[in-house]
């Protein structure tokens, strides 16, 4: 009996124990009611499992003693890794695609603040943001049963967020892309083991971002002549590249 599955940072694991706190504590010892004795399974952010079985129930944490892990090998893993590089949209349309795309399977979200991005996050803000969009990740995986929670990171601009990424094949999904669709352009692609698909705000791109992004090996695609929501652009691409390279 491996027991519940919960979702854990390997930072909470030291010497085959973990101790667990805050909302996992509630979780299980509160709603679940779990004691001393329970089987568990631990997932850490790598996909990694730990089984074993609670030790100690205190006041604000409780303890877990791990009897064994299993570290996910290659081909375990949800290939090609797919990361969303997404111009910082209005207010609720980041916790949905975070949350959305977490769920079809995004491996990594970069968000970036776009020239035309209306939402600002200002200097001061980054750390509670980047914690509030991560625990979003964190709690769609547990919803979704996967193991591995996607990372979300934070760059200021297009070019530094394009200078980030050494992804296989690289789109840009480009409103003003007249020539290459993406059905053409995904037929002579092969099969990439990392790719990494960039979203304008609202707004659409500024010229200048989209000739960064080019200039940093990215191919700009278009969906076809219907001008889509950032956020449907979003979700839409990842399904479809999870659907013909992927595990849908
Ligand atoms: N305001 C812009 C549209 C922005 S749509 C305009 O009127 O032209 C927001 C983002 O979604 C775009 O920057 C692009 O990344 C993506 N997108 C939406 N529709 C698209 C399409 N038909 N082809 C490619 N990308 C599209």
């Amino acid at each position: 009996m491996s027991g519940r599955r919960f979702m854990i940072s390997s930072r909470s694991i030291q010497d085959n124990h973990a101790w667990l706190e805050g909302d996992l504590f509630s979780h299980m010892v509160r709603v679940l009611r779990l004691g001393p004795g329970a089987s568990v399974t631990l997932v850490d952010e790598q996909g990694a499992e730990h089984r074993g079985s609670i030790q100690q129930v205190e006041k604000e944490r409780v303890m877990v003693r791990i009897a064994g892990s299993v570290v996910p090998g290659n081909g375990e893993g949800e290939t090609p890794a797919i990361t969303i590089c997404q111009a910082l949209p209005k207010g609720e349309k980041t916790d949905l695609i975070l949350q959305k795309g977490t769920e079809l399977g995004v491996h990594d979200f970069r968000l970036f603040a776009g020239c035309r991005s209306v939402a600002r996050v200002r200097e001061e803000q980054h750390k509670g943001k980047l914690e509030r969009w991560n625990r979003i990740t964190a709690e769609a995986a547990r919803q979704c049963g996967r193991r591995r929670i996607p990372a979300v990171s934070w760059f200021p601009d297009a070019e530094r967020a394009a200078g980030s990424c050494d992804h296989e094949l690289r789109l840009l999904l480009w409103e003003g892309e007249r020539r290459q669709g993406l059905k053409n352009a995904l037929e002579q692609l092969p099969r990439p083991a990392s790719a990494i698909v960039a979203i304008g705000p609202e707004g659409g791109f500024d010229p200048r971002e989209v000739r960064c992004f080019i200039g940093h090996g990215f191919l700009p695609v278009s969906l076809g002549k219907r001008v889509l929501r950032t956020e449907t652009a979003s979700l839409a691409i990842t399904a479809i590249l999870q659907y013909i390279w992927g595990n849908m």
